[in-house]
């Protein structure tokens, strides 16, 4: 018998997107129907489905009895919380439970965990060459790098120019499964974060597929160009945006590169763009993912700088007048997505700036995306963006100050502050917050050789300056309401 649960626990633990929790009830509700017509018994409990207990705990053994199961058998889940939930079932239950290994993954936590044994610090570029060597993806017949180097990431940092537009992306219009799903939410979810409509996620493998030969076809070229740019209205640009996908298992991780390798090799695509593209999911995903389950619990707690900003009340309603901020949170709010610099150049960025708490700010993206889970959220917002690990994932902050950003993007040209200055009140907020990050984090920062440059800058710097630039961002980050949004 394969069990499916839709339980209230789940759905409602943080605000999740509207949009995610009607994308993963339909895709059970499709996948299930296609189970039964392989032939397969199929439990399948709703969330109105009557005495539903909504915990997997409960539900497992409301099944156990129903069906007087001997064993049950479950994939390892990707979150924590989760697993130390599931670690009680056997006895909840009263059988023994079977936990087999995720196969949406490349690199199992036990290979990671040897892999990482013994490294002072671990980097995801040496674990990526690995992974490239064990899976044979883009090596030459003996076996070193396609074009003669693992990495080309330098060449992928162009702004959109002006005149390209990027292909729009496919939409699915909903089905009668979907919209029973749609119903169910609208009713049940009204007050979580995110707008429901319109709703156009693939909700099949069939239909996910399409979504991935329609990448392969029309962006996929150009992915590498321009995979740091930004602009205004533009939601995609050339993201595959697959993440959703192959996080709940409609996609697997090795036929998705292959594929990309496979149009390089036909001589569609750029190795910068096929490179940059495998890098992510076979390099930064099972990296991710890998630290992740090496590390927890204990990582979840981790704030080296100490923050204790609450999340200012924006990240929920997108009400701001920094365009850049408002267009990532509007686009988050639309569609449960934000492209990977937004999420970290972007919101990242200036969680990181402000000092925001890092357990605030991990169950926002935890809850606003429609690919978010534990262990891709956490190591990414944690460790990549927020530092809070110390390091422990990347080796320097990602920090960044408005120039980035208006080198990246047009947002700047659109938006009512001056990226040119620093001081003042129209200035543009990132300015001052970069200084003052600086400046505050100072013990912790200035040892790393990679920080060395900017704080040459710094020293440089007149005091009356510098105390300047600190009076500006305390003044902007006062101003920030916060605290009124966000729990349910
Ligand atoms: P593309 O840009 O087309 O990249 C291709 C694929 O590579 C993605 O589908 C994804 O599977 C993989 N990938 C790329 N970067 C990463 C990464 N850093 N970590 C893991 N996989 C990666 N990704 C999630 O899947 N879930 C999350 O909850 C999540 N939270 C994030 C939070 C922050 C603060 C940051 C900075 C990044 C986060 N990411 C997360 C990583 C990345 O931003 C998304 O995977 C990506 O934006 C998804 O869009 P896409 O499918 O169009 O990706
Ligand atoms: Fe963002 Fe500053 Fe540019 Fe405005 S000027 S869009 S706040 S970086």
């Amino acid at each position: 018998v394969l069990l499916l649960v839709e339980v209230a626990a789940e759905a409602g633990y943080v605000n999740h997107h509207k949009k995610k929790i009607a994308y993963l009830f339909s895709a059970m509700r499709h996948w299930a129907q296609a189970l039964e017509a392989q032939g397969h018994r199929v439990d399948y409990v709703r969330l109105d489905s009557p005495g539903n207990t909504h915990s997997f705990k409960g539900e497992v053994a409301r099944a156990v009895a129903r069906h007087g199961a001997t064993r049950v058998v479950v994939t390892e889940p990707g979150e924590w919380r989760v697993k130390a939930d599931m670690d009680t079932w056997a006895q909840a239950c009263g059988v023994p439970v079977d936990v087999l290994p995720d196969t949406r993954f490349l690199c199992s936590t036990e290979r990671f965990a040897a892999w990482a044994q013994g490294r002072k610090t671990l980097r995801m570029e040496f674990f990526y060459r690995e992974m490239r060597k064990a899976y044979g993806l883009l090596l030459t017949p003996g076996g070193d790098p396609e074009g003669g180097a693992w990495n080309f990431d330098a060449e992928n940092r162009k702004p959109l120019p002006d005149g390209v537009v990027p292909p729009a992306p496919l939409s699915f219009p909903p089905g009668a499964l979907t919209t029973e799903v749609l119903n169910l939410c609208r009713a049940r979810f009204a007050d979580h974060f995110g707008d429901l409509d319109p709703f156009d996620l693939a909700v099949t493998h069939a239909d996910a597929q399409r979504v991935l030969d329609d990448f392969l076809d029309t962006r996929l070229a150009f992915f590498g160009d321009y995979q740091d740019a930004m602009k205004m209205g533009e939601d995609y640009l050339y993201h595959s945006r697959l993440s959703t996908y192959l996080n709940s298992g409609l996609l697997d991780p090795l036929p998705v590169c292959r594929a990309a390798e496979a149009a390089y090799r036909a001589g569609k695509v750029p190795l910068n763009a096929v490179e940059g593209f495998i890098r992510q999911i076979l390099g930064w995903r099972e990296y991710v993912r890998g630290i992740y389950w090496l590390t927890m619990p204990d990582y979840a707690t981790r704030n080296h700088f100490g923050n204790t900003r609450p999340l200012p009340d924006f990240y929920w309603t997108g009400d701001t007048d920094m365009t850049c901020l408002r267009e990532t949170i509007t686009a988050t709010r639309r569609n449960g997505y934000a492209h990977h610099i937004q999420r970290l150049m972007v919101t990242g960025n200036f969680a990181l700036l402000a000092g925001v708490r890092p357990a605030d700010i991990c169950d926002w993206y935890l809850a606003v995306y429609t690919d978010a889970y534990d262990w891709v959220e956490l190591p990414n917002t944690l460790g990549m963006v927020m530092h809070a690990d110390g390091g422990y994932l990347g080796s320097k902050p990602y920090a960044a100050s408005g120039k980035y950003i208006d080198r990246m993007s047009d947002y700047c040209a659109n938006c009512r502050y001056n990226v040119a200055e620093a001081t003042g009140d129209t200035a543009c907020p990132f300015n001052a917050l970069y200084w003052d990050f600086l400046q505050r984090h100072e013990p912790q920062l200035r040892s790393n050789p990679r920080m060395a440059v900017i704080y040459k800058t710094l020293d440089n710097m007149a005091p009356e300056k510098k105390a300047a630039l600190r009076t500006r961002a305390q003044g902007f980050l006062d101003s920030l309401p916060s605290g009124g949004y966000g729990a349910l």
